[in-house]
C-alpha cells in the first residue's frame, strides 16, 4: 500500500531542485564565456601558427599569455635550437626584472626541468620546490617572481616553459583557478606546435656554418619585400659580395682556415643589418643582403661600410694574422629610375655590378647604374 504523503504546510518550496532564474542566469553566463574562451583559442590558435617568424612568434606568444592571464609579464624560456642541451630565457621578456648576476640558462638534465616535465600541468614556484630535494637551488626561476610556470608540450617534448609575472585583481581575485589553468596549458599547447613549426622553418632555411639565411629563403623574403616596395613606391636594395681570392685561404692555411673566414666575414654582414634586412649565404663564399627601405646612397654607404670593416678586420686563424677583403655589387629598386618588377633581375644586376668590382681590382663596391646594367658581359 502506498504511504500516505504528508505535506505539510512547513514546506520550503525554495529549497525544491527547481532553479530559480539566477542559477539559470550563472549557468548561462558561464557557457558563454566559454564559447568566447574557445573562440579565443581558435583565433589563438590561428594567429600563432601562421606566424613563422621566430622572433615575432615568441613576442606574439608572450602577448597572447599576457592578456588572457592578465598578467603584467612574461618571459619564455626555450631551447635556442631543437637539439639545444639548455632552455635559455629569451630575449623577449616583457615586464619582468632580472637579476644581472645571474645567467638564466637551465640545462635539459637539470632536476627543476624534470620536474616540471613531470606532467603537463602548471607549477608555482612552491609546487617545484616540494618536488625537489630540500635546499636545491632554483634561483634561475624564483628570482623571476613568476606566479605560475607553464610547460609547452608538444608530442611529448617539451619546447620550452612560460614564467608569468604579476597577477592583475581581476575581481575575483589574483589567484589561478583551475579554469585559468586549463586555459593557459590549451594556450601553452598550441605555442608549443608553432614553436615547433618556427624552429623546423629556422632550421631548415639557415646555413649551419655561417648562421645566415639560405639562398631559396632570401629569394622568398625578396619576391615578397619586392612586392610590397613596388606596391608602397617604396626603394629596395640589394647587396651582393664575393670575398676576393678566397681559395688562397683554403690553399695556403687549409680548408678549416677557410671556414673560420667565412664564418667571420658571415659575422660582420650580420653586424651591420638591421632586424628587416635579410642577410643569406648565396652560394660558396658568396653573400647577399636584402635592405628594405633602402634608397641608393644609403645602400652604397653601407656597403663601402662593409668593405671597409672587412679590410680592417684582423683575422686570427691559429695565430696567424690574415687580411681579407671583399668585393661587393648593389641594386636597387626605385620607382623613380629603376623599374625591375622580378627579385631575379634585381639579383642579376647586383651581380652585374659585382662583377665589375670583380674586373676592376677588387675590394671596392660598385653600383648597378644604367651602363653597368647593360653592358653584355656576363658574370662568371
Ligand atoms: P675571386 O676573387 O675571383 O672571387 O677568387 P676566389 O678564389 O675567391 O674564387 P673562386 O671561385 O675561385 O674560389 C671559391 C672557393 O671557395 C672555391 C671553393 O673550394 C671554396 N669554398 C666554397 N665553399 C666553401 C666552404 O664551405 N668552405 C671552404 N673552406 N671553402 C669553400
Ligand atoms: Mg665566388
Ligand atoms: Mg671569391
Amino acid at each position: 500500500m502506498a504511504e500516505d504523503i504528508n505535506i505539510s504546510e512547513d514546506v520550503d518550496l525554495s529549497s525544491l531542485a527547481i532553479p530559480d532564474n539566477t542559477f539559470v542566469q550563472e549557468a548561462v553566463d558561464q557557457y558563454e564565456k566559454r564559447i568566447y574562451d574557445l573562440q579565443q583559442l581558435l583565433e589563438i590558435s590561428r594567429s600563432l601558427c601562421s606566424t613563422l617568424e621566430y622572433s615575432t612568434l615568441i613576442e606574439s606568444i608572450l602577448y597572447t599569455s599576457m592578456c588572457q592571464m592578465h598578467v603584467t609579464g612574461a618571459g619564455i624560456f626555450v631551447l635556442d635550437e631543437m637539439d639545444s642541451n639548455s632552455y635559455n630565457l629569451s630575449s623577449n621578456h616583457t615586464g619582468i626584472d632580472l637579476d644581472p648576476s645571474i645567467t638564466y640558462s637551465i640545462p635539459t638534465t637539470s632536476p627543476i626541468i624534470r620536474a616540471i616535465f613531470r606532467n603537463n600541468q602548471t607549477f608555482t614556484v612552491q609546487q617545484i620546490k616540494e618536488l625537489l630535494p630540500k635546499g636545491t637551488d632554483i634561483k634561475e626561476i624564483e628570482s623571476l617572481h613568476p606566479t605560475l610556470i607553464v610547460p609547452l608540450f608538444h608530442k611529448n617534448r617539451m619546447n620550452g616553459f612560460l614564467v608569468l609575472g604579476e597577477r592583475l585583481d581581476i575581481g575575483e581575485g589574483v589567484e589561478y583557478t583551475s579554469y585559468d589553468k586549463d586555459q593557459i596549458l590549451s594556450i601553452a599547447s598550441l605555442a608549443a606546435v608553432a614553436i615547433n613549426n618556427a624552429a623546423l622553418l629556422e632550421k631548415s632555411s639557415t646555413d649551419m656554418m655561417t648562421h645566415l639565411k639560405l639562398k631559396y629563403y632570401f629569394f622568398n623574403m625578396l619576391t615578397d619585400k619586392l612586392d610590397l616596395a613596388i606596391s608602397q613606391k617604396q626603394p629596395i636594395a640589394v647587396l651582393m659580395f664575393d670575398i676576393d681570392f678566397f681559395k688562397k685561404f683554403n690553399d695556403t692555411w687549409g680548408h678549416a682556415c677557410g671556414d673560420y673566414v667565412l664564418k667571420s666575414v658571415a659575422k660582420i654582414l650580420k653586424q651591420n643589418t638591421r632586424a628587416q634586412d635579410t642577410a643569406s649565404r648565396y652560394g660558396g663564399e658568396e653573400f647577399t643582403i636584402m635592405l628594405p627601405n633602402t634608397t641608393k646612397e644609403d645602400a652604397m654607404s653601407v656597403a663601402e661600410r662593409i668593405r671597409k670593416q672587412i679590410e680592417d678586420n684582423d683575422f686570427v686563424y691559429e695565430d696567424q694574422h690574415m687580411k681579407v677583403t671583399i668585393s661587393i655589387g648593389c641594386a636597387v629598386y626605385d620607382s623613380t629610375y629603376n623599374h625591375v618588377d622580378s627579385p631575379k633581375i634585381l639579383v642579376e644586376q647586383a651581380d652585374k655590378a659585382l662583377y665589375v668590382s670583380k674586373r676592376s681590382g677588387r675590394n671596392r663596391v660598385t653600383f648597378a647604374d644604367d651602363e653597368v646594367i647593360n653592358s653584355t658581359e656576363v658574370p662568371q
